[in-house]
Parts: structure tokens; sequence; C-alpha cells
């Protein structure tokens, strides 16, 4: 059964009760259809209608819903019923689902064998890639001509594959009849143990697939390493290609004169253009995970920058780590229905942000040293007592005012704060200073302790 079909019985079943209810409770029934507002799905034998809010939805179910799916089942002549849910719920369901839709986890290897999402649109250009992605651009747009192979290289995860894939999407693009062939060196090297060594009779599979191409798209090349039997077939196949004026594109973790090849394969990668993509700066990094946030949530704007911002600053050398952060954080807070805030960001991601601590190392320690003295003088408790765990108020407030200043002065993971207090756990310290902030904003006693320990901190 379609949404649309589902509607339509959804529609006639109304009416008939409508016109079956009696002159006196009309208004009353007519008042509570009106507060159903459609289909939301079809799923598991359940035509799920979505009704105004949960008052609508427990009088509907109380008072309707049991005729209301009777009538259905004399429509149908298999097992289907209603199940309602309130507007809001739905949407947040449609939300998540938007989110899993477009999990960029999912192999979406379409029919070209290249993966759907990654093409020049989606390549967000900075500092470290411009050269690199007009180089890419120059290829697709005019292939088979000087900048031929174009050899990418870089560090894992910096965008080598997209690169190349968005190539191989343009180049389909301007014309459907274009062989582009994607292949790993590493596939290359199985495809050359199946044909070759197990079943000689395939050899020619083997050179089709690769010599028919019009434009190869080879990843990975430092595979070849310490394989001189792929490597030779690999020469074979690029002279081939290159004599006939084929586009060939190439990527490596580490410029060709680096690479364990045999000298003549290296000498021909050099032939064409060489570009890096080099690590990208905490700009890039925060407009890549803007540009990823689009494709996971339908409403991207209910997240605040500074989450991306400590998102990309914590994540520096590789941009599947930068986007799996950003995914885990966005799941995390839309399966338990929390605001996207800061908090959260340090919440969804205990455990894989990067160490901050040790980063930041001494410097840190030293700071943290000094507060504690200072607001141990300052309330005149011990600092013993102060990381306990007693709850006397006057040292649970100085505890939490601790955690807010460290937390908002210097951007510390809950847990690291958590260790200098004797251990606590993060959960500890978000209350605690979630308790504080409440307490700033009624309290001017509090504002005046924060300023006064402020002010002696920075002497
Ligand atoms: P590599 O092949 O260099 O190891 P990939 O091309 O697989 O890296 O990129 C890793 C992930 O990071 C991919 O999901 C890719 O879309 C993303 N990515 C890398 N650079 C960019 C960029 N400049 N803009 C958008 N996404 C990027
Ligand atoms: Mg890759």
């Amino acid at each position: 059964m379609t949404i649309e079909e589902g509607k339509k019985y959804l529609d006639s079943v109304l009416a008939e009760i409508l016109e079956s209810t009696p002159e006196m409770n009309l208004p009353t029934i007519a008042d509570r259809f009106n507060n159903i507002y459609g289909v939301s799905k079809i799923e598991n034998d359940y035509i799920y209608v979505i009704v105004k809010d949960l008052f609508t939805k427990v009088l509907i179910e109380k008072f309707n819903s049991i005729k209301m799916n009777e009538l259905l089942q004399a429509k149908l002549d298999f097992k289907m019923g209603f199940k309602f849910i309130t507007k809001e719920d739905a949407e947040k369901e449609e939300k998540a689902q938007v989110f899993k839709n477009s999990s960029l986890d999912v192999k979406d290897i379409s029919a070209r064998n290249l993966r759907a999402e990654f093409t020049f649109d989606n390549f967000v250009v900075g500092e470290s890639n411009r050269f690199a992605f007009i180089s890419a651009m120059k290829v697709a747009e005019s292939p088979y001509s000087v900048l031929n192979p174009l050899y990418i290289f870089g560090d894992v995860g910096l965008g080598k594959t997209h690169l190349m894939m968005a190539i191989g999407h343009y180049i389909y693009d301007q014309n459907i009849n274009a062989k582009v062939v994607y292949t790993t060196a590493q596939q290359f090297v199985e495809d050359y143990f199946v044909y070759t060594k197990k079943d000689n009779k395939n050899i020619e599979f083997f050179y089709n697939k690769y010599r028919l191409a019009d434009v190869l798209l080879v990843d990975d090349i430092q595979f070849f390493e310490n394989k001189p039997g792929s490597q030779e077939e690999f020469f074979k196949v690029f002279d081939y290609l290159h004599e006939k004026n084929k586009q060939m594109v190439i990527t490596s973790d580490r410029p060709a004169s680096e690479l364990k090849l045999m000298s003549r394969l290296k000498s021909r990668f050099s032939w064409g253009m060489p570009v890096d993509i080099k690590l990208p700066d905490q700009a890039l990094r925060v407009n890549i995970l803007k540009r990823k946030l689009e494709s996971l949530l339908s409403t991207p704007s209910d997240v605040p920058e500074s989450c991306l911002e400590i998102i990309a600053n914590s994540f520096t050398s590789n941009v599947r780590e930068l986007e799996g952060a950003l995914r885990r954080f966005v799941t995390y807070c839309v399966s338990m229905n929390i605001p996207f805030n800061e908090e959260s960001v340090y919440l969804s991601l205990q455990g894989i942000l990067p160490d901050q601590k040790s980063k930041q190392s001494d410097d840190v320690e030293e700071k943290i040293k000094n507060l504690k003295k200072v607001v141990t003088s300052y309330f005149k408790i011990s600092e013993e007592d102060l990381i306990s765990s007693s709850r006397k108020p006057i040292l649970v407030y100085a505890r939490n005012l601790c955690f807010y200043l460290i937390r908002h002065e210097m951007n510390l993971q809950l847990n690291t704060i958590g260790e200098y207090f004797g251990g606590k756990d993060h959960a500890t310290i978000t209350y605690g200073i979630s308790k504080f902030k409440d307490m700033l904003s009624y309290d001017s006693g509090a504002k005046t302790d924060v300023l006064n320990i402020k002010d002696k901190l920075n002497k």
C-alpha cells in the first residue's frame, strides 16, 4: 500500500464514521477529526496517521480507533490497521529518516561504479586542495590533453578518491557513452591474479576491462609496491592507453618518486601532472562540516557553528574522521532527542575526541592548579574538600564554579575535568556546569564570585 492509498482509506473510513454519527455528537467528532492531518507512512501492516497532538491521539485511540480499524478491515482482504502518531513525533521520525537515508557509510556505488556523492559539487575547496581541485576540473573538462596522467597524492582521508571519482562523474555527464573505468590498484592485482594465474583463457577479459577504457582511474597505486608482475601488466596497460591518447588518473599516498616501483613506471607517472592535497586548515574543515551537515539533516541550521568549530578543532588530519565525528554527534542528538549544543558535542564524542589533556599538556595542568589555589583561598576551604565528593553546599558551589570556569575558559573534555577533581564522571561535571549556569542567571552573587576569581586568576 502506498501513502496515497493509505490516505484514501483513511478519508473514506472517517467519512463513514461521520455519516453514522448521531446529529447530537457530530460537532465533537468532526472537531476531533479535524485534528487528523494525514498519513506519514505505511509500515508493518499499519497505516500511520498523523494527529495534532497527544491529546487528540489519546482521544482517538480511546473512542474511535476500534471502529476505524473495523471499517478499514472491511474494505481490505489483508490485515491492516491504523496507528496514530503525533505531528511532533512524525516530524522527529522524518528528521531521523532523512539522516538515515543520507548516511555516508552506505557504499553507494551506482551503476557507474562511482560513489554517487563523490562529485565536484560536493567537494569543498580550500587552500590545501585548490590546486588539486582545479587540475581535476581541467582534466574533467578536457580529458586526453596534456594533464595525462593526472597524479593526485596526499595522506589518507584527504579527498583523493573523491576528486578522482568526481572526474569520472563529470566525464560521464558530458558523454554517457564514455567508458570510465574506476579501479583500485588492489583490484587490479586481484584481477591479474584471477585472470592470468587461475584461468588463462580469461586473459582477454583482463585486458579488455582496462584497455577498452576511455578514462582509467586507478586508486591507491602504492599497492603495486612489491608486486612486480602486476606492475609489469599495468605498465603495458598504461602504454597502450597513453598511445591511444586515453585519459588516466592515478592516486597515491606519496609522490611517485618515493614509491618503490619499477623506475619505468615511475617515470611514466611524471609525464603528466602531479598535484598534492595537503592537510585542511580550520576554515576548510568547518566548511566541509557545514556541507556534510546539509546532507545529514533537513534543518542544518539547528546546529550552531560553535559545535562545528569544536569538531573541526579536534579532527585535523583526516576528513573521513572529521565527517565520522559529525555523524556521530548528529546521530547521538537525534536519537537521544537532545539539542545540538556544545555540551552534546562533548557528550557524543567522549572517547573519540583526541585526548585534549595531552595536547594542551602542562599548560592546562598549571592553570588548573592555579584555579584550585585561588578558589580554595577565596572560599576558605581546603583542596582536599574541594575535590572530595562531599555535598556540603559551599563545597558543591565552589566545585561547580570550577567546572564552569574550566569548561568555558579552557574548553576541556568533561572526563578530563573530572580527573582533576577526584575522578568524577562526565555526568557529574555536566550537571555541575548546568547547575552553575542556572545560578548565574538569577544569583548576582554567583556572577560576582566569577568576576572576583577571574580577576585573581589573571594576577
Ligand atoms: P582519500 O581517498 O584521500 O583517502 P577520500 O576521497 O576517500 O580520501 O575522502 C574521505 C572522505 O572525506 C570522503 O567522504 C570525502 O567525501 C571527504 N572529503 C575529503 N575532502 C573533502 C572536501 N574537500 N570536501 C568534501 N568532502 C571531502
Ligand atoms: Mg582513497
